[in-house]
């Protein structure tokens, strides 16, 4: 996390890093009703997460809040319990909490994640953003709700057609509150807060803590609890551990471990995941991929456990699949290297995992998988253990045939070694006829490598790129929207076929495109709507994946037609002008710590 010596937030609370036994949900003590408890179980969360530990007895409290914490670390449950807990009994006349989001695509994930929690307690909750046809919206809101999951601006649309009524509303979340003032959702927020009536709960959580967040705190929220759990202990161990991290959208991630543990060649690995049914999923996937994979989850008895600590530690096992409760304390001689299957969701927890390895001075490897949205949180961690994660791309299918071929030449080197071959004469002797030594030589080498499981799947992983560093800057010098000011250098444009006949205004294109790329507020604009067409500037390295990305992409309920814009001088309603004038921000550096990619044996 940055540090933003301009903010006046108070840092009440710290981590603890020791968590409850394993045997014992650590929910059950956060003062959590039954039904509740019983869908995290069900979920396969053995333990809160920090920012669910320190926030949730607050939250239950009814006090208003201020939570520093980034996508990753489990903030969506940290007020998606509490609001769950409100429920009591089928919808009334209007909703009870009220969550805002800056995208659709995060509204979407928060109304799934309500869904999932509230099962058992017939949660209904609806999405509203826009971008989409309101009519679905407002019949799902008449037939009543629980919670409303919305971006700001459609939210508003329908306080204004009265679909959305606000009197019995008892808790306001604002998710990821910075990057909803960055999206220039400032105004649309004060109008929401201010026309909610009753007395409620107000929350806010965000990544940064810029001046701006403090106001609306100032205004709307009263006595609130501020928690940080950006800041704990995180003194990284000594040991000579080689820290790589790669960017893969979610659904790639069991192909990128796979493709990454077969270049590495760990001797043991331990494979980190959140969950117990991660871990069992996890632990079949990599079986079917020929890996002899373990689970070891909180859900094993003692026996259980200590069969698979020994299946490891013989060699039978080269995998161990776990959760953070159930590998505490965990040490294997063995283990060269420890992955994160997901980034760990508060850096102790880094830190604790990746001492799993590298211990007695030996050298080890820790490999993080993170989401494109998860970069912020591999930042804090290098931020606080003052030590740098390598970002490295995923390895091609090219690269992984490069390593087979090395892994085979070193166990054929091997083999030269040994002084035993002599048994295996006559199976040359017999072949002398037919075949020269050489072409012997390479069909034995053919039959090696392919019995020591060297496959190839067909499927390039793709490359995500990483996110220029996000550095909170104050709103006047961030880029302007709608006035063709100052591009960052790197900017590229993309024409988008919509403007302001239909309706469109500035945060419609960000919000599509956010959510459509994976880009940032940030990394969107300036931006320009002229009568029929808006142009809108992305990073000049992402054009083509984001014009790929935006093909089929509907805006305020229009198809967009979307290509590189090209200036074309006067008649396209530019007088003459260009656009835009590059400029360069002093502060401003592209992602640094990028490496390319090494391989390593061992
Ligand atoms: P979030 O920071 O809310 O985006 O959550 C990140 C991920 O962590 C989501 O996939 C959640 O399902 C998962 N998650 C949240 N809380 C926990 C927990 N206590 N234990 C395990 N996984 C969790």
């Amino acid at each position: 996390m940055e540090d933003h010596p301009d903010t006046d937030i108070d840092v009440t609370a710290d981590v603890a890093v020791e968590v409850a036994p394993a045997t014992e949900n650590g929910f059950a003590t956060l003062g959590l009703r039954d039904e509740l408890l019983e869908a995290l179980e069900g979920l396969g969360y053995e333990e809160p997460t920090p920012i669910q530990r320190e926030t949730i007895p607050h939250l239950l409290e009814g006090k208003d809040l201020v939570g520093q914490a980034a996508t990753g670390t489990g903030k969506t449950a940290a007020f998606a319990l509490p609001a769950l807990a409100l429920i009591k009994g089928a919808p009334k006349s209007g909703p009870l909490a009220l969550i805002l989001t800056p995208t659709r695509e995060l509204a979407m994930q928060v109304s799934e994640a309500f869904f999932r929690y509230g099962k058992d307690l017939g949660a209904k909750c609806v999405p509203v953003y826009g971008g989409t046809p309101i009519f679905r919206q407002l019949q799902q809101l008449d037939r009543g709700v629980h919670i409303v999951v919305g971006t700001p601006g459609r939210v508003l649309d329908h306080i204004g057609r009265g679909s959305l009524p606000l009197d019995s509303i008892k808790m306001v979340v604002l998710d990821e509150a910075d990057e909803m003032l960055d999206m220039g959702f400032a105004d649309d927020i004060e109008s929401i807060l201010e026309s909610i009536p009753a007395e409620h709960q107000t929350v806010m959580f965000s990544a940064t803590m810029p001046p701006r967040i403090n106001a609306i705190a100032k205004r709307h929220l009263h006595d609130p609890v501020r928690i940080n759990v950006v800041r704990g202990d995180t003194k990284a161990s000594k040991g000579k551990v080689r820290q790589i991290a790669y960017i893969v959208p979610r659904a790639h991630k069991p192909a990128a471990l796979g493709r990454v543990l077969d270049i590495e060649s760990p001797g043991g690995a331990l494979v980190f995941c959140r969950t117990r049914t991660e871990v069992d999923q996890l632990t079949e996937t990599m079986n079917i991929r020929g890996y002899r994979a373990e689970a070891l989850h909180g859900g094993m008895d003692q026996g259980q456990r200590d069969r698979v600590m020994n299946r490891l530690r013989d060699g039978t096992a080269e995998l161990l699949v776990a959760t953070d409760v159930a590998a505490r304390g965990l040490d294997v001689d063995t283990l060269t290297h420890v992955v994160n299957y997901d980034v760990p969701s508060a850096p102790e927890s880094y830190v604790h995992r990746i001492g799993r390895v590298g211990r007695a001075g030996r050298e080890g490897v820790a490999i993080t998988l993170a989401e494109p949205r998860e970069q912020r949180l591999l930042k804090n961690i290098e931020h606080l253990t003052k030590q740098v994660i390598a970002i490295e791309k995923v390895p091609s299918i090219a690269d992984l045939r490069a390593a087979q071929l090395e892994q085979t030449v070193a166990a054929i080197r091997e083999s030269l070694a040994a002084d035993d071959l002599d048994d295996f004469h006559p199976v040359l002797h017999a072949l002398r006829a037919e075949a020269d030594p050489r072409s012997v030589a390479l069909a034995a080498i053919r039959l090696y490598h392919e019995a020591a499981g060297n496959t190839v799947d067909e499927h390039e992983i793709p490359d995500v790129q990483a996110r220029p560093e996000r550095k909170f800057e104050p709103r006047e010098q961030s880029r302007t929207r709608e006035s063709g000011g100052t591009p960052q250098a790197g900017t590229a444009f993309i024409y988008v076929g919509v403007g302001r006949k239909a309706g469109i205004r500035p945060n419609d294109l960000v919000g599509a495109i956010a959510n459509e790329t994976g880009l940032t507020g940030r990394e969107i604009g300036p931006i320009r709507i002229t009568d029929s067409y808006s142009v809108v500037g992305v990073p000049e390295g992402r054009l083509d994946t984001v014009i790929g990305q935006l093909k089929n992409t509907v805006i305020r309920g229009k198809a967009a037609q979307v290509r590189k814009y090209v200036d074309n001088g006067p008649s396209k309603g530019y007088e003459g002008k260009k656009p835009y004038e590059k400029k360069t921000y002093g502060d401003k550096k592209p992602y640094e710590g990028k490496k390319p990619y090494a391989k390593k044996t061992y």
